[in-house]
């Protein structure tokens, strides 16, 4: 017997149907004598639908000005699929409860619609299950130390569950989700990409962090933390399966590095279309200009992802860095309104229409030449690259945003990812 921990997405939960389907995996799952917890997202489509009210009520940038009040909003979308799911369990003869998240409490702090979680109270929670009962903790949501309702960013319910399962030392934390695990890349853009069996949590870092939508790269950072073992799988599967071949299912996030020895150097391609490039020419070449430009960037809560400053000639270079394409028109009208007339720099200029492409894996940290495989690739594809950025594990490339299927599908074949021979891929 174990205490484990169920996360199930928006789809997952996205019908009366569906919802029953999964109150009988967990009542299987109680039945083989588990503690269960299950943290829901909201029904699919809910968090949209409820937001959009406020925007039509509030169209000017309603993140900034209602935060508390959207929060109070989002947070009834898991409260309403928790409720609903603690029915359909007792309908299955499966005792259960549900919280929202401030009953618990989960703790958080006051950022609201991007709030962090700080600590979870379990007492409350074990009680339950110590009595007997399948405990449904409200994903996506805390309370701050006034009482206000928080949220924890889109996503964020895979962020709950694994702050759960961490507070409560549970043997494994499984996200449900509508795919059956995580893929060396999008099999939108690749149809051969294959599903990974095992990926290390640094892997899975990088490939939140660099547009896979999979887990919230919160929920990330939380497992590495806490090093909460988690498994991303399907809802889809029959509800009925055996659970030791569920449980086997799906992507494990491992952290034991010797299980990657023998495997792939890259592991999965990664890319997002979500950028864009400013570059600011003519800037005098002098201590501080950097942060003369990225201070100010910084201090408009903008985020800055890859950065080049090139050599200068003649006492002035040029600066250009990627931001989040929401942040671009903001960005520009900053530097030209602020950033510009104090730097003596000549011209902003930018490129909304650009992506970045990333290759991923832990094996690059042993083997030299990857990242040339990698231009080798995208030059034989006549593919111009903009601006490049290396970590130990990653290289990634700002191309045009006309050639990301192209980029993406090329490097897929080139790093062997289409193979089934390759020692960590599944055979799907
Ligand atoms: N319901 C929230 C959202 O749509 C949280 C989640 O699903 O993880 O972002
Ligand atoms: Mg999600």
């Amino acid at each position: 017997m174990a205490l484990i921990v169920h996360k199930y997405g928006g789809t997952s939960m996205g019908s009366t149907e569906r919802i029953r389907n999964v109150a009988k995996r967990v009542a299987k799952w109680a039945r083989a004598g588990h503690q269960m917890v299950v943290v829901p997202s909201a029904m699919s489509g809910e968090t949209n639908r409820l937001l959009g009210l406020a925007r039509e009520l509030a169209p000017a940038r309603p993140g900034d000005a209602y935060g508390r009040e959207l929060d109070m909003l989002a947070a009834t979308g898991e409260q309403a699929s928790s409720a609903l799911l603690a029915i359909a369990l007792q309908t299955e003869g499966v005792e259960s409860v549900s919280y929202a998240g401030w009953q618990v409490p989960i703790r958080t702090d006051s950022a609201y619609t991007k709030a962090r979680i700080e600590s979870i109270d379990d007492t409350r929670v074990r009680a339950d299950l110590d009595a007997g009962r399948v405990v449904i903790v409200t994903g996506f949501q805390g309370i701050d130390d006034q009482g206000h309702i928080t949220t924890l960013g889109r996503g964020g319910s895979d962020t709950s569950a694994v702050a759960v399962a961490a507070a409560m030392k549970a043997a494994e934390c499984l996200i449900y989700t509508d795919v059956d695990g995580v893929y060396t890349t999008d099999p939108r853009v690749v149809p051969e990409a294959r599903r990974l069996q095992t990926v290390s949590f640094e892997e899975m870092l990088e490939m939140a962090s660099l547009g896979s939508k999979v887990l919230q790269i919160r929920s990330v950072e939380f497992a590495g933390k806490y090093r909460v073992p988690l498994r991303v799988l399907s809802s889809f599967t029959p509800w009925d399966i055996e659970i030791h071949e569920e449980a086997r299912s799906g992507t494990l996030i491992t952290f034991e590095e010797d299980e990657h020895m023998e495997q792939a150097i890259v592991s999965g391609i990664a890319f997002s279309r979500d950028e864009a490039k400013i570059s600011v020419l003519g800037v005098p070449d002098k201590p501080g200009i950097a942060y003369q430009i990225l201070g100010a960037v910084a201090d408009a809560n903008i985020e800055v992802d890859v950065i080049i400053q090139n050599i200068s000639k003649d006492g002035k270079t040029d600066f250009s860095f990627t931001v989040n394409r929401g942040d671009y028109a903001k960005t520009i009208d900053l530097l030209k309104d602020k950033v510009l007339p104090a730097l003596g720099a000549q011209q902003v200029e930018g490129d909304s229409k650009i992506c970045k492409v990333s290759i991923v894996g832990i094996g690059m940290r042993s083997h030299v030449g990857i990242a040339s495989q990698m231009f080798r690739c995208l030059a034989e594809e006549g593919i111009n690259i903009q601006m490049i950025s290396t970590s130990e594990i990653k290289t990634s490339v700002v191309i045009d945003e006309k050639y990301m299927e192209l980029a993406v599908r090329a490097l897929h074949k080139t790093f062997d990812l289409d193979q089934s021979g390759n020692g960590k891929v599944a055979q799907s």
